[in-house]
């Protein structure tokens, strides 16, 4: 088996163990090819800081895994993953010492947004009523006939708009405003770009719809389901096996490429037509991020007291205020107040960190490939909402952009989503096709988040690009 196969994938990430798990779904022999030491990607767990506290490398918080409609389809709750729902899934202080709060219930948010209770619950509630719908329409290649049209238009037409605009002309006070900034943030995306709204509304109605869930014992246990699962249905996977060449591999009828275009230009060498290898040299970077994880004697002594009970908090203050960091950001300029992401597991996982310690995961963005420590500005971010934080440290571990692409070859520069996420490259991505997976080379496709939908832990560029493969070279048409 690992001289011939059906099938090899190389890289183990979300994706990768997806396309491996709709290949040997199908009845094909698979073998998976990781360079690191430890299988998953973008969804790993380690000890970074001391010993007993549990860290999520990357991922932490999953609407995304939690609404996929791939992995809905597979048994990762019999191979072991548990989602924990925190109470509030995600928490916006504000400096008056008060929070806009995200909850599962749409009521329950409009009525803690005075003045816009109405108009939140004329935007999300039937788009999270649609939300199965809508998961299938946009976690697919953007050029494809809609299945669900009117649900689908009810989405777009906001979504293509800037969030600044939608957020000022829709919400008339901050913390409605503030709410959908922050979720919009996730985009890297500038707020006054198009189609920087999309992202507020679809993590926004997925918090609705499947919540901001968290897996207990960490990000890890995504992949290590996944990869139980794969294992069942008779698939491989070897670790410390990095392809730095095509030759390298394996024959097999087709091969699926986890990694990102800029990986993939290197990997695939000369063979590419210079036609499409311009095309994928003309695609572009999203901003990078710098991250900390803390290991902590106690928990975060935030002002606002939802924020003591939400998974995930978002610090930037005022819609304007957000807008001008991530402004900064996309023009090549660092923020002095940058936003950061907070996620606090151990609040609601006691296997992340020893009895009445805490972890926290923090992350800001920052410009592409940017090799400046963030540290001060993230710590003075989350001491203005929590004073009296960083008396709280044990212990900090810091990743910049040379760390995170040292433990992953595809987060180069920082960009942990495969490529900017605009309109353009929303719609080519990382070319424009109804099957963007498909390279020129016949039997090599690439299944990362350089692919649609793009970055995030749900596995749908995997199971799509290998259902491309599974066409073309199996002749299934359906795969189960
Ligand atoms: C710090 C950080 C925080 C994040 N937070 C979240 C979050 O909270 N929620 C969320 O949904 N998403 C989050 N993401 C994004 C998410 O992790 C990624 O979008 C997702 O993991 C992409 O999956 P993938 O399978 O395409 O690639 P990856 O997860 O990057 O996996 C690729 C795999 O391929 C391997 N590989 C690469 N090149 C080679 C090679 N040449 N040979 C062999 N193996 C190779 C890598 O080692 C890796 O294991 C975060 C990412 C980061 C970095």
């Amino acid at each position: 088996m690992t001289d011939e196969c059906d099938a090899v994938v190389v890289g183990s990430g979300p994706n990768g163990l997806a396309a491996a798990i709709t290949l040997a779904r199908a009845g094909c022999s698979v073998l998976v090819c990781e360079a690191n030491a430890t299988i998953g990607g973008g969804a790993r767990s380690a000890e970074l800081t001391l010993p007993g506290f549990l860290h999520d490398v990357c991922s932490a918080v999953h609407p995304l895994a939690a609404g996929s409609p791939f992995f809905k389809t597979l048994p990762l709750e019999r191979v072991g993953l548990e989602w924990i729902q925190p109470g509030i899934p995600l928490a916006h202080p504000l400096d008056d010492g008060s929070a806009a709060c995200l909850y599962r219930d749409v009521d329950l948010t409009a009525e803690q947004l005075p003045g816009d209770s109405r108009a939140y619950r004329w935007l999300m509630k039937s788009l999270a009523r649609n939300w199965e719908k809508l998961a299938n329409e946009f976690l697919q290649p953007m050029l494809h006939w809609p299945r669900h049209p009117i649900a689908l238009a009810r989405f777009g037409i906001p979504a293509i708009c800037p969030t600044t605009f939608m957020a000022k002309s829709l919400f008339r006070h901050e913390p409605a405003r503030v709410l959908f900034a922050g979720i919009a943030a996730h985009s890297f995306l500038p707020l006054e770009a198009a189609v920087s709204f999309a992202f507020a509304l679809v993590l926004g109605i997925a918090g609705h719809a499947v919540g901001w869930p968290i897996p207990r014992g960490g990000s890890q246990q995504i992949a290590n389901a996944l990869a139980a699962y794969l294992h069942e249905l008779g698939g491989q996977i070897q670790v410390n096996r990095r392809i730095e060449n095509l030759d390298d591999l394996p024959k097999s009828r087709a091969i699926l490429l986890d990694v990102s275009v800029w990986q993939f230009l290197r990997i695939a060498g000369e063979r590419l037509p210079s036609r499409y290898r311009r095309r994928l040299e003309s695609f572009r970077h999203a901003p990078g991020i710098f991250k900390i994880d803390y290991a902590l004697n106690g928990p975060i002594p935030w002002k606002a007291e939802a924020c003591r009970r939400a998974g995930t908090i978002h610090l930037g203050g005022s819609i304007d205020e957000i807008a001008a960091a991530e402004r900064d950001v996309s023009r090549g300029k660092i923020s002095e107040r940058p936003f950061v992401l907070v996620a606090q597991q151990s609040l609601f996982d006691e296997t992340r960190a020893p009895r009445g310690q805490h972890t926290l995961w923090a992350y800001c963005h920052v410009p592409f490939d940017c090799k400046i420590d963030m540290s001060e500005r993230i710590e003075s971010q989350i001491e203005r909402f929590a004073p009296g934080f960083r008396d709280c440290i044990l212990a900090r571990h810091k990743m910049g952009a040379a760390d995170l692409e040292k433990s992953n070859p595809n987060l180069a520069g920082g960009d942990i989503n495969g490529g900017a996420a605009n309109l353009t490259q929303l719609l080519a991505r990382p070319v424009l096709s109804p099957t963007p997976y498909r390279t020129s080379l016949p039997s090599v496709y690439l299944c990362s988040a350089s692919t649609p939908p793009g970055g995030g832990v749900h596995g749908m560029c995997g199971y799509h690009a290998a259902r491309a493969a599974l066409r073309d070279h199996f002749s299934v048409r359906k795969p189960a």
